[in-house]
């Protein structure tokens, strides 16, 4: 039985996550010098970096470590900011559009680096093809690969044409596209319990199955952690719930909004369509509003996210939903069966940018990736765990970017979202 037995979302990752014993729940009151909520990548990253700093670290999570959105995602790495390059020179200027991609680039180096420094076996593959659903983006995607190696130096996007795209996916619905051999995948759930045992074996103390149910300022500056099973005195708290930071922090809360999105797991692909699909073994998205992505697991499963919903509850026929959507790109696979489909929150924000920031002296939070926090997560965790060492200068690039609170702040933002993102999902099926 895996440790995972237990994950809620039943996913295919849960039933092959590579075994780690049970981390205590928290019992009765200590002191730290840093608690960290939340045991995904940003919290796991966070208490490796501030161990291996020297840091006394308590990280709480409230159920298994990687249950949350860490455990469940479409392990798909990206290059860049969530936002392409044009939008952020536009918003932010050519000197901060290059700072930030800079960032990005150091990001997925640790996300390599940190598989291969603490032995992770997580399935890593690198290349990202992404593919043009409409005609009209084919010479955009061509352009920013062109701007890209001219103006960043990244010359490791290549475009495809349409025949390309097609071998290259096993499909030909497409028009085109890209292929980042720098993007990739890697198994999500299984990458978060490498940090986890990483973090642990650096002297982080994790305590599982332990809520946090508030903060106060407590004696002499610091911050007192109340939990399910006791409480922590620390110097600093990291938020790092990301889109599960239900009522602990409403001003984190009015700026993130979690929307839930799902993925399914084929059976073992047959032989003939296995040869088929993606062959070179890269991970695949859409240019969809609401994207589509996939990548072939071990043993060749079709791994296929898409659809979202903007309420807080799943499909009741979780593999029906999702597989209208695989269908769509692979007819092909009408007599395939579905053996898994899971859901999890994607966390956004306004802009897409991630909300990283002081919220008080020594309360940070990391959150809000849209999409893009498997390569960006690990990162906003080392960012906090150097602020909290005295290196602010990546927290405040961070804590610059632009990302507004939701219209109607946390009680009223889904009314607005429900209306604007229908509104975009809409344009998909035009
Ligand atoms: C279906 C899906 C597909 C995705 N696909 C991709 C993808 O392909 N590529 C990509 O880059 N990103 C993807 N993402 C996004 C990515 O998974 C997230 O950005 C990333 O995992 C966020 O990590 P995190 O550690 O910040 O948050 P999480 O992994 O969500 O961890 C937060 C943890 O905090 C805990 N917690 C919350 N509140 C409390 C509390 N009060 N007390 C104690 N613990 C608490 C939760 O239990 C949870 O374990 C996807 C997300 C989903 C859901």
């Amino acid at each position: 039985m895996s440790v995972h037995d237990e994950h809620p979302a039943g996913s295919w990752y849960a039933a092959t996550a590579n075994p780690l014993p049970d981390f205590a729940p928290l019992a009765g009151d200590v002191q730290a010098d840093v608690a960290v909520l939340g045991g995904g990548f940003t919290g796991l990253s966070a208490a490796l970096h501030l161990a291996e700093a020297g840091k006394r670290v308590v990280l709480l999570e409230a159920h298994r470590v990687g249950w949350g959105a860490s455990g469940r995602n479409g392990g798909q790495i990206h290059t860049g900011q969530r936002r392409d390059q044009d939008y952020i020179e536009a918003t932010m200027g050519k000197a901060s559009a290059r700072r930030l991609w800079t960032m990005a680039e150091e990001a997925k180096a640790l996300l390599k680096d940190l598989i291969t420094r603490h032995n992770i076996a997580c399935d890593y593959r690198p290349g990202l093809v992404h593919a043009a659903h409409k005609a009209a983006f084919v010479p955009e995607m061509n352009a920013y690969a062109e701007k890209l190696a001219c103006d960043y130096g990244y010359d490791q996007v290549v475009p495809l044409d349409r025949s390309q795209t097609a071998a290259a996916l096993g499909t030909d619905v497409y028009f085109g596209g890209t292929l980042d051999r720098d993007g990739g995948h890697l198994h999500p759930l299984n990458f978060a319990l490498g940090l986890a045992t990483a973090a642990a074996q650096a002297g982080a103390v994790i305590h599982e199955r332990t809520r946090v149910t508030g903060y106060t300022r407590g004696a002499g500056g610091k911050v007192r952690v109340a939990t399910t099973s006791g409480t922590v005195m620390a110097d600093y708290l990291l938020l790092c719930g990301d889109g599960y930071l239900d009522g602990i922090a409403p001003a984190v809360e009015a700026s993130i909004l979690p929307i839930n999105n799902y993925i399914l797991a084929t059976e073992p692909l047959p032989p003939g369509l296995d040869a088929r699909i993606l062959p070179d073994g890269p991970a695949a998205s859409d240019s969809r509003f609401v994207v589509n992505y996939w990548r072939k697991s071990q043993g060749g499963r079709l791994l296929f996210g898409g659809g979202e919903t903007y309420s807080q509850s799943f499909p009741s026929d979780l593999k029906g939903f999702v597989r209208r959507h695989m269908l769509k790109v692979y007819p092909a696979l009408a007599d395939v069966g579905i053996d898994y489909a899971w859901g999890g929150a994607v966390a956004i924000t306004v802009t897409r940018l991630p909300y990283l920031r002081k919220l008080e002296p020594n309360v940070l939070v990391a959150s809000g990736y849209s999409g893009q926090g498997v390569m960006l997560a690990p990162y906003a965790g080392k960012v906090l765990a150097e602020a909290v060492c005295g290196t602010l200068d990546r927290l405040d690039v961070f804590a610059s970017l632009p990302v507004p609170s939701f219209p109607g702040g946390r009680l009223l933002r889904w009314p607005a979202l429900v209306a604007g993102m229908s509104w975009f999902a809409l344009q998909d099926r035009l």
